[in-house]
């Protein structure tokens, strides 16, 4: 794909979409890829990583390997991204001679690091935990409790640690030695939600219904869908998708994370530039999923309707508990057999613990989701009865 071919592409059906990352979100891409009839490629570093078996064809090597990125490139018409851990310096020498990126590594460029990331929402005005930048060697910016974060690489709540005291300070002193880092803010927030918004080339913009998340040592747990906030919140959150938006140009799917105060205030925590964990509850749930989303932004097909075709929805996470080559069939029989639930499976050859080996997610009727969010709790409470019986 060069130039002159960039410049087709806007007039032209895109056919082949590469994909830089071959996990769960680039394999669930290819399930609504095949539905478009678009041809996904994707670049991950191993045969066995979910999305190979999917893809129409893979480029073995790491993400951020920018001459694999080149070859995915020559048979692609469009380049997109499944995870934040690229070398964005090394790819706009590939963007320099042509290659079609989307989202735009413009709108990438202000997302990678964390803190500079903060500083960007901060130059929006957007409301932000406060925030500053910091080596171990220097004092301590704030008083505890507080947020330290590794500035890149981080997913999961690996590289994210709340400090309490001086001796797990010590420690995560010790362990983060020499790195680049974020302390921030303690935010003691009444809820966590998020926004899923695609935008398209042209700047239309779609926004799901917004979820709250529940997180368990930092690692997303469950999304409620329709999430039970005042029309304001509602309104702000939307608002602030559409500033982000806009100000990045960004095109493709954004998962715009929000702490929710106990006084009805919403602050930024997070920006990723991709489909995200929290919109996996669209597969099933929604008119449009958040993957088949994504690909008509890159593709420049018009957007999808993103309202729910039920009254509400619940996804867990079916997070490794062992280190186990199992593929858990039983459980898995077990949780299908839950009124409404589909049960989604990556296929990872190993399982340890907190690595994301699958979710659930069950449709709610009216009748569930105005018994409010203890019944919905409930539903997700028998799902990880489930999974994490012995
Ligand atoms: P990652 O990028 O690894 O997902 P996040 O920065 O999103 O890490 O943090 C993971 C989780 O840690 C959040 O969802 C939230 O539960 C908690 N967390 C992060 N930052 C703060 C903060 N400033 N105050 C309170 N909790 C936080």
């Amino acid at each position: 794909m060069k130039s002159n071919q960039t410049a087709a592409s806007s007039s032209t059906k895109i056919q082949r979409v590469g994909v830089v990352g071959g996990g769960q979100l680039a394999s669930m891409m290819g399930d609504a890829a095949r539905a478009l009839g678009i041809a996904l490629v994707v670049q991950t570093p191993h045969a066995t990583d979910p999305a190979v078996s999917v893809a129409a064809g893979a480029v073995l090597a790491a993400v951020d390997d920018v001459l694999a990125t080149a070859q995915l490139a020559d048979g692609c018409d469009v380049i997109t991204f499944e995870n934040e851990f690229v070398d964005l310096d090394g790819l706009r020498t590939l963007e320099r001679q042509g290659v079609l990126f989307q989202p735009s590594l413009s709108s990438l460029d202000p997302l990678l690091d964390k803190y500079v990331q903060r500083c960007y929402l901060k130059d929006l005005g957007l409301p932000t935990p406060g925030f500053w930048a910091w080596d171990c060697s220097a004092d301590l910016p704030i008083d505890f409790p507080f947020v330290v974060k590794v500035r890149r690489h981080g997913y999961d709540g690996q590289g994210t640690f709340i400090v309490k005291d001086r001796e797990s300070f010590e420690s995560i002193r010790a362990k983060l030695k020499g790195q680049s880092l974020l302390v921030e803010e303690f935010v003691p927030f009444d809820r966590e939600l998020a926004v899923i918004a695609a935008r398209s080339a042209n700047g239309e913009i779609a926004i799901y219904p917004i979820v709250e998340t529940q997180q368990q040592n930092q690692v997303c747990r469950l999304v409620i869908a329709p999430a039970d906030i005042s029309l304001d919140v509602k309104s702000e959150a939307e608002a602030i998708a559409h500033t982000l938006l806009n100000s990045l140009e960004a095109v493709g799917i954004f998962g715009i994370e929000l702490f929710l105060t106990s006084d009805n205030k919403l602050l930024v925590n997070e920006i990723a530039p991709r489909t995200h964990n929290s919109g996996h509850f669209t597969i099933d749930a929604c008119e449009t999923s958040q993957f088949e989303q994504h690909l008509r932004a890159v593709c420049q097909l018009p957007l999808g309707n993103c309202e729910l075709k039920c009254a509400g929805a619940v996804m867990v996470n079916l997070l490794g508990y062992e280190s186990a080559e199992s593929d858990y069939l039983e459980k898995r029989k077990q949780l299908a057999q839950i009124d409404g639930a589909f049960v989604h499976w990556y296929g990872k050859k190993e399982s340890r613990p907190g690595r994301k080996l699958g979710h659930v997610t069950v449709l709610l009727d009216r009748e569930v989701v105005d018994q409010g969010r203890m019944q919905v709790q409930a539903i997700a409470q028998t799902i990880e009865s489930i999974w994490n019986a012995n």
